[in-house]
């Protein structure tokens, strides 16, 4: 992407903490180009898309949800579960549409590993192939979520 205004603006924006608490970069100090091509070439590497993965993420959503906040089996490997806050948080690209603030916790039995992830988290997967800066408080790993839910 070319530097622009919209590109300043969406820098802007994602460091700051107008959204979310601490803002969506942490205290990462590479451009959101680079946090974003140097977690597609991870996931690429390990033969995923950015579809699948986030494909496979809410599918372990919707499934969490039906426990009301109790933890769900997900399959043979997996459990889960999904907390609900109050509000709603908006995509900072921007897109319209307001995400609940709903946390899923994910938890395989094998390893004993677990990552979470709010519904943000998925559709900025989904769209932006964004996990977040380094240091944000939602911030993931993609070779760790990938280790956890497939
Ligand atoms: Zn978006």
């Amino acid at each position: 992407m070319k530097e622009s205004p919209q590109r300043r603006n969406l820098e802007h924006i994602l460091r700051s903490s107008k959204f979310v608490a601490g803002g969506f970069m942490g205290d990462d100090s590479r451009s959101i180009i680079e946090v974003i091509d140097a977690d597609a070439s991870q996931v690429s590497r390990l033969g995923y898309t950015m579809e699948k993965i986030a494909a496979r993420m809410q599918e372990i959503t919707d499934t969490a949800k039906t426990g009301l906040g109790n933890w769900v089996k997900v399959d043979d490997k997996h459990q889960a579960v999904a907390e609900e806050a109050k509000g709603s948080l908006i995509c900072p690209w921007p897109h319209p549409g307001r995400y609940v603030k709903r946390i899923t916790t994910v938890e395989r039995y094998d390893s004993g590993e677990t990552i979470r992830w709010s519904d943000l988290n998925i559709h900025l997967i989904a769209k932006h192939g964004f996990f977040e800066g380094r240091g944000a408080a939602f911030r993931i790993e993609p070779v760790k979520l990938i280790n956890v839910i497939f």
